[in-house]
């Protein structure tokens, strides 16, 4: 039988993907051939989608939460841009976006036929005076990104969410990443501490579940609403989703890794990926590098381009940021042996 990697995650530090939890892998294989877009017919995984819901809403701070299990972080944030251009009355609909936010807003942006503005970030972090001089009569959705791509930063949630207040526009945050690193974090990026109408948060990212789950939660049924469309041969008359048929293993998978870890399992998790990633940028300062972060686990250093060249072809897997810096995402099978090794052959070249 084929591995599905040669590594096996031994050597990854570039991917938000990891290692599911093993009661997250079992339950994907119970549920392999179940269809959460066809509730009348699958009716045990329906059920399970909803319960994901509800952890999902616990874990977020929102009480009496709707959404569902997506495909991923990038099909939850198309499904807010969707909902801001469907609820919204003008025909010139913008998005206000900081420029650390996913590729997934452009494909959003070209696909709903709305205008992308992405604004240049300071720190890293979104620009709230500049997002606010973006903003328009025309603008239908501010986004704010907990735990950037990149760099692993988090935006001015609750000042983001007022701008979107202010100007009648969906306020969206993108917590794909963080979302289960940042309820032990002091950050400010939750459905109870500023005005979200929507959010994405992943559980197969630091969820531990497999691969497809992520999480689309709205604040209320009205706005996803938005997106109903009729299904007249299913028993249920309208589907909210974007793809079809989709993943029951997922669904089954987020549900079984949320309750064996949530809270605890995921604090341990946050605390061990940031004492990894603490300690690597305390190593790569050490040695003469810049480093960005870690905000939540996950830097970024200017080690040369040349050098990265050299670790990848030594089975490192890591990654280059837009700006050229190497990116390390600390994730939950990142052990600090297999950074201390990442270090040695470091220092070898
Ligand atoms: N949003 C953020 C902040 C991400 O980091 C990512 C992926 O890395 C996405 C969205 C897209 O998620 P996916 O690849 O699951 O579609």
């Amino acid at each position: 039988m084929q591995r599905a990697e040669p590594q096996d995650f031994e050597r990854v530090l570039s991917s938000m993907c990891t290692e599911p939890h093993p009661a997250a892998r079992e339950a994907a294989q119970r549920f392999l051939a179940t269809n959460p877009g066809d509730p009348g017919t699958y009716q045990t995984v329906t059920d399970l989608e909803r319960r994901a819901v509800e952890l999902l809403g616990e874990i977020t701070g929102l009480g009496d939460p709707t959404g569902y299990v997506t495909s991923g972080g990038t099909e939850a944030n198309v499904q807010a841009v969707r909902i801001a251009r469907n609820r919204a009355e003008t025909t010139d609909p913008n998005v206000v976006v900081p420029d650390s936010a996913h590729f997934s807003f452009t494909k959003a942006a070209e696909m709903l036929d709305v205008e992308l503005r992405r604004i240049p970030t300071t720190d890293y972090r979104a620009d709230v005076e500049a997002m606010a001089d973006a903003i328009d009569d025309d603008t239908v959705a501010v986004v704010g990104v907990a735990g950037t791509t990149e760099y692993g930063h988090v935006d001015p949630i609750p000042a983001l969410a007022d701008l979107a207040d202010e100007a009648g526009a969906l306020m969206h945050v993108d917590a794909a990443f963080g979302g289960f690193f940042l309820p032990f974090t002091d950050f400010a990026w939750h459905f109870g501490h500023a005005e979200i109408d929507t959010m994405t948060i992943d559980p197969h990212k630091a969820g531990q579940a497999v691969v497809p789950a992520g999480g689309f939660l709205a604040r209320s049924s009205d706005l996803l609403d938005e997106l109903a469309i009729d299904t007249p041969y299913l028993e249920s008359r309208s589907q909210v989703t974007l793809t079809g048929t989709r993943s029951g293993a997922g669904v089954a998978s987020a549900v079984a890794a949320m309750e064996a870890l949530w809270p605890e399992g995921y604090r341990r998790q946050y605390h061990a990926s940031m004492d990894n990633a603490e300690w690597l940028a305390d190593a790569l300062a050490d040695r003469g590098y810049t480093v960005v972060g870690p905000e939540l686990p996950l830097l970024a250093a200017d080690v040369s381009l040349s050098l990265i060249e050299q670790l990848r072809d030594r089975g490192w897997r890591v990654t280059k940021t837009g700006s050229g810096e190497m990116r390390v995402v600390c994730m939950p099978h990142v052990t600090r042996s297999m950074l201390r090794s990442f270090v040695a052959d470091l220092d070898w070249y």
